[in-house]
């Protein structure tokens, strides 16, 4: 189980609690909820109280994003309380390209427009595509809640996919032999990133790949990484003996011998998030790819983004996991629209420019309980609400809800708990 987030009475944070004592606390009133998401309980009578140290550690994804809170424990490190943060880059990227092509088209339809600009701007130093933006922005928001309602003493974050400084030392002996050591694992995670995660020979995706040497060991191939490429087993099989060329495909001996080039723009996110981390003033430790695989491999725990996450790192070797144990949840949901105001099918305004957002005490995007007594939509509703000037709501999928029947459960924060409709 996840454990429960405790604040004292000045919401200065104290070591999370079980589910089964925050309930006791509920219930003798000695306690409150603070919040839903995460999961939080003031002390109505506690001020202070002693803290162990929390560590968080984050496992960025383009994607996903999994982050977890570890203590110690007498094992080692033990998982407190997971999470896992889905990401809206691609919705951004969507939402600038269709912004650029509708002033692009009023220019030629020769309406009033905003005239395009050129390139007589310099971008600031660091600066990322809003879409990459975003997931780092979501990841210290995360981390600024966390460390609201959680005594957090310092961060890991999976820095690389690789250590590229292992990498420079290219004589790789006996991969095969190292299958089981952190060295090999580096060198898979490399291999995979250069070859496109997909077989270098028939380009299959999704199925098991093996590292391959272009020239064979038997015909004096050398360990080198430069040697090296990724193969299905298939391909692997029939290229047997044969040189890269004589298997009829002569380009890879020379792709295989350019370095990684970008390997920096890969982690360009990564590093900007570093960055970012390091100014919360907390130590932060750094881990690979390669190692976060290894840790999670050897301790038999599945794939999955919270997993890795709480494996990154030297302390993800030993690292318990409770069975019960799952995540929260959350998804990016943006806040308001950018737009001034809806409009109809031929692109006139529809509506008047945007108001008020906060109607009755509600704004679209609160989590909230509707209890219907009577009528066609008699019974209880949760979900998020759309607001209107009128007082009727809709809450998730039911629409034409009296705002009085409507019970706040929590404010709308820019995020979506796809779990959220199970809550009691
Ligand atoms: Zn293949």
């Amino acid at each position: 189980m996840q454990k429960v987030l405790v604040v004292d009475k000045n919401k200065q944070p104290l070591m999370p609690t079980t589910p089964a004592r925050a309930r006791q606390l509920l219930r003798n009133g000695k306690a409150a909820v603070l919040r839903r998401y995460p999961f939080t309980i003031i002390l109505k009578n506690r001020e202070g109280g002693e803290t162990q140290p929390v560590a968080c550690k984050v496992d960025p994804g383009s994607r996903t994003t999994g982050i977890v809170l570890v203590a110690d424990c007498k094992r080692g490190q033990r998982v407190i309380w997971a999470a896992e943060l889905t990401h809206r880059g691609q919705q951004i990227r969507d939402a600038l390209l269709s912004r650029r092509q509708i002033r692009r088209s009023r220019r030629n339809r020769n309406c009033r427009y905003r005239p395009a600009r050129f390139d007589n701007r310099r971008r600031p130093e660091g600066w990322l595509p809003p879409s990459l933006r975003s997931r780092i922005n979501n990841v210290s928001t995360w981390l600024k809640r966390l460390q609201w309602f959680c005594p957090i003493t310092g961060i890991r974050l999976e820095l690389v996919r690789f250590d590229t400084q292992l990498m420079q030392n290219s004589d790789v002996s006996g991969v095969e032999y190292q299958q089981g050591e952190l060295w090999g694992y580096e060198v898979r995670e490399y291999l995979l990133e250069k070859w496109g995660r997909k077989c270098a020979y028939c380009g299959a995706e999704n199925v098991p790949l093996e590292i391959e040497h272009i020239v064979p060991k038997s015909r004096d191939g050398s360990n080198r990484i430069s040697n090296l490429a990724i193969a299905c087993h298939p391909c692997n099989v029939a290229k047997g003996n044969q040189t890269a060329g004589e298997f009829g495909h002569p380009e890879i001996q020379g792709k295989a011998k350019q370095p990684l080039k970008d390997t920096a723009a890969i982690n360009a996110t990564r590093w900007a998030l570093w960055r970012e981390l390091i100014a919360t003033g907390l130590p932060v430790e750094v881990g690979t790819g390669g190692r976060t695989k290894y840790n999670r491999v050897r301790q038999n725990y599945p794939k999955a983004h919270w997993i890795d996450a709480a494996c990154v790192g030297e302390s993800g070797e030993t690292v318990f996991i409770p069975a019960t144990m799952c995540p929260l949840l959350i998804r990016a949901a943006g806040r308001q629209s950018r737009q001034m105001c809806r409009m109809d099918r031929f692109g006139f305004p529809r509506t008047k420019p945007k108001q008020n957002r906060r109607r009755f005490g509600f704004q679209t995007g609160d989590l909230v309980k509707a209890a219907v007594p009577n009528g066609k939509n008699a019974g209880a509703h949760i979900g998020r609400v759309a607001v209107r000037a009128s007082g009727s709501f809709r809450a998730g999928a039911v629409d034409g809800i009296n705002w009085q029947y409507c019970q706040l459960l929590c404010r709308s924060d820019g995020y979506e708990y796809p779990g959220a409709a199970s809550f009691r």
